[in-house]
């Protein structure tokens, strides 16, 4: 059986642990690899290859910093193709699926690349006579960053292209469920010339993360994942003195107002509940048609197009959808679809009942695409996050009934609406209680160089994801105020300094 290792100091690092866990190909239903979970003192040695490369990097001009990440940038363009396989045979997701994945997260190297004007202080000349005032911001020293298995590619790189921009050393603990991707790109990371110690990976489960959490050489946490795990980490995290971004889960819900172009409507729709079998934090898993009529036009569109869906592996180039990323996953989901039936809504559209023809193929993790109607707000299947490939619709009479509905909701990561009206997509923008709005656009993923994050039960902490938001997260203030050179030769002052 093929097990996959750490990254430390440069090369791949096989673990003392005996403990692994096992990776399966989602589209056949077998194990392929196993993964080393690994021990504490796996973590020291990637702390200490931290430490040792830490002076030297730190203090490294940007300039130079953002030229390896220009190669980085080089050799992951290169090499997305083979990036994506290795997400699609762990994950599931089809081809061209996982080759989006990278490229969004090529993005936030491209932007990491501007290094030298995103690490540009401020400067106050005369804040007092002859006294100036600059700020800078330094990097924190050693960050960690743990992933969820749904974008084994794009969530970490959300993460250490920032952070090493901005001078710090970074440890990857990847999810167990699809590891490879780590591997791969920490291989790129190495032939762009960063220094050995600057990335490591440590491969692992809760015991790793819970290391990450104690280690007092560790600054800063940036954590994606599922709500209960993402408070934890905010919560462990700050009782450890560190710095913490953890985002969690997401019930993103989609308005269609009755001015919507509903053919367009329901094409977006399609992919963004279904695509990547709805394992993504920024689906949408709930649709709310404002009036009746609304509702039973989409319906009748809806019904017809999901009737169309393509599932397949991901190496299959028609697919639309790949399986779900592991058996206990499978599990899960249909027990959500259970629960809907038993909890009255109406089950109009039954994945539980696909079964993969294609040869080979028959054991995978599928299931086809889901749909409900009049879902109601106490149901489960409405208020937690299912994570699968099924679609909600709850029937609002109104635009207000509609926003109050979003807003009362736990989780507020994503949402979007669908009009032709000016009035009611910028009264939704201004009202509404979530922090990614997307207005006739589905899934408002920001561009690297804005910043990701959701509001409510979707985040922990105040930063928000890469852009901005990612370089103050991973960069410490300080404010330097001086005087030269003849305050002090007139003497010593002993009353409170003020402006003069
Ligand atoms: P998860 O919470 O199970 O795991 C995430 C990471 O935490 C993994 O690396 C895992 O090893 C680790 N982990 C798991 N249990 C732990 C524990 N008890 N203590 C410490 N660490 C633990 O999430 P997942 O199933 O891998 O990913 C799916 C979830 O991630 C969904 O809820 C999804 O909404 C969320 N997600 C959110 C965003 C976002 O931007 N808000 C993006 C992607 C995924």
């Amino acid at each position: 059986m093929k097990k996959i290792h750490n990254y430390i100091q440069g090369a791949v690092a096989p673990s003392s642990s005996k403990r692994v866990s096992p990776v399966y190909n989602p589209a056949t239903g077998e194990q392929i690899a196993e993964v080393v979970l690994s021990t504490d003192a796996d973590l020291q040695k990637a702390v200490d290859a931290a430490k040792a490369a830490l002076p030297a990097w730190m203090s490294m001009s940007p300039l130079k910093r953002s030229r390896l990440m220009n190669r980085l940038l080089y050799l992951l363009e290169q090499n997305a193709g083979e990036l994506a396989s290795i997400i699609s045979e762990e994950h599931g997701k089809v081809h061209s699926d996982a080759l989006g994945e990278v490229t969004r997260g090529i993005e936030v190297v491209e932007f990491a690349c501007g290094a030298p004007h995103l690490l540009k202080g401020e400067f106050t000349e005369n804040i007092a006579t002859n006294i100036d005032s600059h700020s800078v911001r330094q990097p924190l020293g050693i960050v960690a960053g743990v992933t969820p298995f749904n974008f084994p590619a794009m969530v970490p790189m959300w993460m250490f292209p920032v952070a090493l921009a901005c001078g710090n050393a970074f440890i990857l603990k990847p999810s167990e469920r699809d590891p490879s991707a780590s591997l791969f790109y920490a291989d790129l990371i190495k032939q762009a010339g960063f220094p050995d110690g600057v990335f490591s990976v440590i491969q692992g489960d809760k015991n790793s993360v819970d290391a990450i959490l104690k280690h007092p050489d560790i600054s800063a946490i940036s954590f994606v994942g599922s709500t209960p795990i993402a408070k934890y980490i905010y919560e462990t995290g700050a009782h450890y003195g560190k710095r913490v971004q953890a985002l969690g889960g997401a019930k993103n819900h989609m308005i269609v107002m009755p001015d919507a172009d509903m053919d367009k409507t329901v094409d977006a729709l399609m992919g963004a509940a279904y695509g990547s079998a709805g394992e993504r934090c920024m689906a949408i898993s709930v649709v709310v048609p404002v009036g009746e009529a609304t509702a039973e036009t989409l319906r009748k569109k809806l019904v017809e197009r999901l009737a169309t869906l393509k599932i397949g592996p991901g190496t299959d180039n028609q697919a639309e959808m790949g399986p779900l990323v592991t058996a206990t996953h499978l599990e899960k989901v249909a027990g959500y679809i259970n629960a809907g039936v038993s909890e009255g809504a109406e089950l109009v559209v039954d994945g539980r009942d696909f079964k993969m023809q294609q040869a080979g193929f028959e054991n995978g993790f599928y299931i086809g695409g889901t749909f409900f109607d009049h879902v109601s707000r106490d149901m489960s299947i409405y208020k937690e996050e299912i994570f699968g490939p099924v679609l909600c619709m709850i029937r609002a009479e109104s635009f207000d009934d509609a926003v109050r509905m979003i807003n009362e909701h736990e989780f507020g990561n994503g949402t979007a609406i669908f009009t032709r009206d000016g009035d009611s997509a910028r009264s939704f923008a201004n009202q509404i209680q979530v922090g990614m709005v997307g207005i006739n656009v589905p899934i408002p993923v920001p561009m690297a160089f804005h910043s990701f994050g959701g509001w409510k039960a979707s985040l922990f902490g105040d930063h928000h994801m890469h852009g901005p938001e990612g370089v103050r997260f991973y960069t410490k203030l300080k404010t330097i105020t001086s005087r030269w050179p003849t305050g002090i030769r007139s003497g010593a002052d002993f009353v409170m300094p003020t402006m003069e």
